[in-house]
């Protein structure tokens, strides 16, 4: 039994679209095509011809609004807490605003080693034929408790060939991580045989030192 409107058995698909309780999400969602009679159909088979039919950017939106959804309804059966649709609803437009503006805001003002012009969802760009690259990155935490290196190789179809990520105790500064993990790097690829390798990683600093050298 649905553990919200008590009414109907509860299905995947009434759980997240049907029910009773979510007639104010299927009115804000009316570019959902075709459910009135859809009270039996599992989800997934109601969900898949959304995701052909609707615009990308609503079904982002369905999708976030589902997880927020489904959440409401832990949140009914593990601690018998209600939250209103609008705010579920609130919230998805909220989540969606804040991760489309983080996915698009530029990384870096130049301040910490890294490229204030390198626009986080720039997108990767194969090394040459019979070339492998190397994409570095390090995090420092602001509060002083270590930092963190990732690498991954890549050939020129994109296939990952070796990675790697580590945290470090020592709190170094942001350019000696971002060496520090260039380093790693190039270490990963020469044990893996996966050279001629070309280099890639965010921090200028880093560029201008190896290149006064
Ligand atoms: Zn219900």
């Amino acid at each position: 039994m649905c553990p919200i409107c008590l009414k109907k058995a509860e299905s995947s698909l009434h759980a997240l679209w049907r029910c009773a309780s979510l007639k104010a999400v299927r009115i804000v969602c009316d570019f959902v095509f075709g459910h009135a009679s859809l009270e039996s159909t599992p989800f997934l088979d109601f969900m898949q011809p959304c995701g052909s039919h609707v615009g990308v950017n609503e079904f982002e939106f369905l999708c976030i609004l589902w997880w927020r959804v489904w959440h409401r309804r832990s949140l009914v059966v593990h601690y018998h807490s209600l939250v209103l649709v609008l705010k579920v609803m609130e919230w998805a437009v909220s989540f969606l605003k804040e991760f489309r503006s983080a996915s698009m805001v530029k990384v870096g003002n130049g301040k910490d080693g890294r490229d204030g012009d390198r626009v986080a969802n720039h997108p990767w760009q194969p090394p040459p034929a019979c070339f492998f690259k190397i994409n570095t990155d390090a995090a420092v935490n602001g509060k002083g408790k270590g930092s963190g290196i990732g690498v991954v190789i890549r050939d020129c179809d994109g296939k990952v060939m070796a990675s790697l990520c580590r945290n470090i105790l020592a709190n170094y500064e942001p350019q000696i991580a971002e060496a520090l993990a260039i380093l790693e790097g190039c270490r990963l690829a020469i044990n893996h045989n996966l050279m001629p390798s070309v280099l890639e990683f965010d921090a200028l600093v880093v560029v201008r030192v190896i290149c006064k050298r």
